[in-house]
């Protein structure tokens, strides 16, 4: 048999189902319309009379991880495309099945299994979510702080599968430092333990390859992540989350920068607002008290910790701003609005076409890394490049962008711009008019020595042809690594261009597979 390159066939799907049911119980494997098609959705914006080409054959629920061990045994032996999905939120269209295949929801694997308070970690399925977990260990004093915005309904292993980003990570790390260790199933279905050495609770070692990179942010392309070990800490006495207003965006900006560099050991992060997110917020967001129209920018900085640290660093912070011309706007703006933060885009969204006519759209979510003195190059670009492709087309609105601190230091931020989409109304045209606007925004961030992504990933038409350019002989190294560990392309095939790594010419099938998806 060869390596997969399209859907299966009827007769692999049968021959997959009968092998399955031999593994899993008949509730575990699901075939109808309704299981499939709830499992082919995600929410980055996708024109709607496509949906199905993503729709999955089946899915299964498995619940250990000798269960997933099988199921990819079996996908493996018979050339079935498996596709992990945990909470389905990821902006990169990870967990979309691009050749049909297995969806394996990991959701039922959602257990603790071992809470260790005297070495402060956690042992869980990667089907929990972050949300359930912290009620848990709220009732021991301890936090596990990963905390995107997505917080209640992205899971463990989805974060794994994507190397998330935390609003709080300045102070707390991000996924790939709060996961210890993680058990792993390969694409040939054996399983290993992946961490720092072997050890299962250790935070740093340095013997060997230093595989849990490896295996984190691969949207899957590598295996699938079962049972996880994290890293806990006391849940924090006091939060600080001053919310200050700027009349102009480079007095928001020079605040920003002083803010994320002052050194303050309880930093969890700061957020720069530009004036389109404001001129946004003040029209269209509901979970927003509106600003008057002389606050052209926002910046918020939060801290974390004991009150006795948080309070004195805050005095600080709060007399950098000052400095840099802020306003502040009193504890109940500041307090609500941060406590909003998971709730932003995750309900039905609505955007306005250029008369200003309110029709609904979907969130688009731009997440490059940026370092911070590249930030208004690349604010002025990308506002540029949406105002072109407003004019040419009335489908798409600028919602604005957000800077955000993604360490301690403050060298680089998550750079978002949110741009509205109608997706109802995508034709061919259109999409394929965002999909080169979505390319030119990626190169902007790589003209600018920035990453396509902090966050979600790079897999979706119009950023992931440039993934070669970004990551250079890295990216051939990534095609050898895939066809090392993937010998049959089983894992979520047609990400990342990957398939070209089974090519007789690797570089000769990336440069066709570039070449057709830059001119769809
Ligand atoms: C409203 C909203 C806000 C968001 N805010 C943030 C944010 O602040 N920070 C951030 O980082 N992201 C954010 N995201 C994006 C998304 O939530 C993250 O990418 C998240 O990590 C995805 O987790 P999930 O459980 O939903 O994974 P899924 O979407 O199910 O999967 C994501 C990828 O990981 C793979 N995968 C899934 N499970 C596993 C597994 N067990 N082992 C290996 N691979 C696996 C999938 O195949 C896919 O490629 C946001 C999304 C939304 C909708």
């Amino acid at each position: 048999m060869t390596v997969v390159t399209e859907r299966p066939g009827q007769d692999q799907l049968d021959q997959v189902v009968r092998r399955l049911r031999t593994v899993l119980t008949e509730e575990q494997i699901l075939t109808s319309r309704t299981d499939r098609y709830n499992r082919a959705r995600v929410p980055a914006p996708f024109p709607v009379h496509r949906w199905a080409e993503r729709v999955p054959d089946l899915a299964v629920l498995p619940t250990s991880t000798e269960q997933v061990a099988q199921v990819i045994t079996i996908a493996n032996e018979l050339r079935v495309p498996i596709v992990p999905r945990d909470g389905g939120t990821g902006l990169t269209d990870g967990a979309v099945p691009l050749r049909g295949g297995i969806v394996l929801d990991v959701k039922r694997m959602n257990q603790i299994h071992q809470l260790d308070l005297e070495n402060r970690t956690v042992t869980v399925g990667t089907g929990i979510n972050m949300l359930k977990l912290n009620e848990e260990l709220g009732r021991h004093g301890l936090i596990y702080p990963d905390d995107p915005a997505s917080y209640p309904c992205s899971l463990v292993g989805g974060r794994i599968g994507t190397s998330g980003w935390s609003l709080i990570g300045a102070r707390y790390g991000h996924t790939r430092d709060l996961v210890l260790s993680f058990d792993h199933v390969l694409p040939t279905g054996e399983v290993l333990h992946v961490g720092d050495g072997i050890g299962h609770k250790i935070s740093k070692s340095s013997s060997g390859y230093q595989l849990k990179h490896l295996f984190m942010g691969h949207q899957g392309t590598l295996g699938v992540a079962t049972r996880a070990t994290l890293k806990l800490y006391p849940k924090p006495e006091a939060e600080l989350s001053p919310f200050w207003a700027f009349d102009n965006y480079d007095d928001a900006y020079r605040c920003v920068g002083a803010l994320a560099r002052a050194g303050v050991a309880t930093f969890a992060g700061a957020v720069l607002f530009d004036e389109w997110k404001v001129a946004y917020l003040r029209r269209d967001d509901e979970a927003y008290i509106p600003q008057p129209k002389d606050v052209r920018a926002l910046v918020c900085a939060v801290m974390y910790g004991y009150e006795d640290e948080v309070r004195p660093a805050g005095r600080r912070l709060f007399k950098i701003a000052k400095e840099h011309g802020a306003r502040y706007l009193g504890d109940e703006i500041s307090e609500g609005d941060w406590a909003a933060r998971h709730d932003r885009y995750a309900t039905p969204l609505h955007g306005r076409t250029r008369d200003g006519q309110v029709v609904p759209m979907s969130w688009h979510c731009e997440d490059a890394a940026i370092n911070y003195t590249r930030l208004p190059a690349v604010t002025k670009a990308w506002h540029e490049i949406v105002a072109e492709l407003r004019r040419k087309t009335d489908l798409f609105d600028d919602w604005g962008m957000f800077a955000y601190t993604s360490s301690d230091t403050g060298v680089d931020y998550l750079t978002e711009i949110d741009i509205g989409i109608w997706e109802q109304q995508l034709n061919d045209d259109a999409w394929a008019e965002w999909v080169q606007t979505k390319r030119q925004i990626a190169a902007v961030a790589l003209a600018h020595d920035g990453s396509i992504s902090a966050c979600h990933g790079s897999c979706r038409e119009g950023e992931v042809d440039l993934v070669p350019d970004e990551l250079g002989r890295g990216y051939q190294l990534m095609l050898d690594l895939k066809r090392a560990v993937d010998p049959n392309n089983i894992m979520n095939p047609g990400k990342y261009l990957l398939d070209a790594a089974y090519a007789d010419d690797p570089l000769a099938a990336l440069d066709a597979l570039r070449g057709r998806t830059s001119h769809e």
